[in-house]
């Protein structure tokens, strides 16, 4: 009897993909190919694929199709996460948590992921959503961190040698591009930039200052995260400092002096220069801002809807890192709004230049999760000046665009992968509508509103009690 019920249910996993017919019935159509909704359309998925997109009035729905009700409703593309981590990632959780943590972003409609520090088993996760084995959104894997110091889930280089070396190894392990981090020496840094045109793999990541510098990254086309290195550009030549507030520089209050030296007349030059470069960026805006620009009180903290999914013990070490933190406790508000300004000005500038925005969470870090994260993006793009238009194409197609697979997922097209959001609004009017979903398509498998709430309430307590603590 277990033996015939435990073949039911692997079957179950490998054929419904194949077998599930769904029909969206009456659907306000967002297909981001360009600003438009098609209204009160009829969507046919079939076997993960959209088969049909028509007129509501028109188009025959197959008997055996799940029918979804759809009336006054919107249908966006997957939302795209081109910059995020797991938990598991470190040694604090065990790895049996990773598929849950997918779950997580699935439940908040995100179904592409680009996790921006590889790690073995991150490449194992990819697979086994490939195959559809797990519900997971279809995963890109860089490479574990270049960088000029142990950090963890690295390649320390420190010479030329060292640098090729790792980047030869990345390729062959089969991760999809080179991550760069900080401490990391010119000489290394143009080791593994010369090695990655030969391997044909792209680089991303940080451009440290004081080392390489965003002017060294532009030269090699690295696509940049953060904003990183950026706000550097903006100080004026006498200023009295060289560093101001990007990466590791953050955590130095006097480096935020350098706000009474910026020459924002740079800006529209800056946005044209990272445009010729690589129109790909990716500022990560949100964690930025709300993290180190303006900070979250502890009940704020605690109303978020993710601080469940934390155990105890590290929301206590975040509260505690937020009491104790110098550069936290002495940097003044203003200097901060100035930082938050600045970064959202280059933001506009770029996408008014032509760059390609992108959406990135850079979650679980400082108690926001992966999943919920999307959105508070999505809404800080917005505040940064972009349309409701521009931002959701940040946070469905322009991933897609840089990732390569534009021509599989991104938009709402015949014959592209059944990866779709349901909303009860339109977020061309109100971006915070992603929130509000209806339920979750992914890969062509429908998932209510109900249930997704079901993985969530079933996962927060599984993450937070599967802790494992390191005495130090
Ligand atoms: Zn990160």
């Amino acid at each position: 009897m277990k033996y015939v019920l435990i073949t039911a249910l692997f079957l179950g996993s490998v054929f419904s993909l194949a077998a599930q017919t769904t029909a969206f019935i009456g659907v306000n159509v967002i297909p981001m190919d360009r600003e438009r909704v098609m209204a009160n359309q009829t969507v046919i998925i079939e076997k993960g694929v959209i088969k049909t997109i028509g007129d509501a009035g028109k188009v025959k729905v197959p008997k055996n199709a799940v029918r979804v009700d759809a009336v006054g409703k919107y249908l966006i593309p997957g939302l795209v996460d081109m910059h995020t981590h797991l938990l598991s990632d470190s040694d604090e959780y065990p790895d049996y948590i990773a598929p849950d943590e997918l779950r997580v972003m699935v439940a908040n409609g995100v179904t592409t992921v680009r996790f921006m520090i590889g790690t073995p088993e991150l490449l194992s996760l990819r697979s086994r959503s490939a195959s559809g084995e797990i519900d997971a959104p279809t995963l890109f894997v860089a490479s574990p961190h270049l960088t000029g110091r142990e950090q963890g889930n690295n390649f320390v280089v420190n010479t030329p040698d060292e640098a090729r070396e790792a980047v030869r190894k990345s390729k062959a392990a089969g991760y999809d591009f080179i991550k760069i981090t900080t401490f990391i020496k010119s000489e290394a840094y143009e080791a593994a930039v010369e090695e990655a045109a030969k391997q044909k793999i792209r680089v991303v990541g940080h451009a440290d200052s004081r080392f390489v510098g965003v002017e060294r990254a532009w030269k090699a086309g690295q696509q940049i995260e953060h904003l990183d290195g950026y706000m550097e550009l903006l100080l004026k030549p006498d200023a009295p400092m060289k560093g101001s507030v990007s990466d590791l520089y953050i955590y130095q209050p006097d480096n935020w002096k350098s706000f009474d030296h910026m020459d924002e007349a740079r800006i529209p030059e800056i946005a044209r220069k990272t445009v010729a470069s690589n129109p790909y960026v990716n500022p990560t805006h949100h964690f930025m801002k709300n993290s180190f620009g303006r900070l979250r009180t502890e009940d704020e903290i605690r109303a978020q809807p993710d601080f469940r999914f934390y155990p105890a013990k590290v929301q206590q070490g975040w509260f505690d890192f937020y009491k104790k933190n110098k550069m936290i406790n002495t940097v003044p508000l203003e200097k901060r709004a100035r930082w938050i300004e600045l970064r959202e000005k280059l933001i506009k500038a770029i996408h008014d230049a032509g760059g390609k925005i992108m959406v990135g969470s850079d979650t679980p870090e400082f108690m926001w999760l992966y999943g919920f994260g999307v959105h508070h993006e999505l809404v800080a793009l917005r505040e940064s000046g972009l349309s409701n238009y521009a931002v959701l194409a940040a946070g469905t197609r322009n991933g897609h665009e840089y990732l390569g697979s534009l021509n599989v997922a991104g938009t709402i097209e015949k014959g592209k992968r059944a990866d779709l959001v349901l909303l009860n609004a339109d977020p061309l009017k109100d971006i915070n509508a992603t929130k509000d979903r209806v339920g979750v398509m992914l890969k062509g498998k429908w998932h209510t509103h109900a249930e997704l709430n079901r993985w969530l309430d079933e996962i927060a307590p599984k993450i937070a009690s599967s802790y494992i603590e390191h005495k130090k």
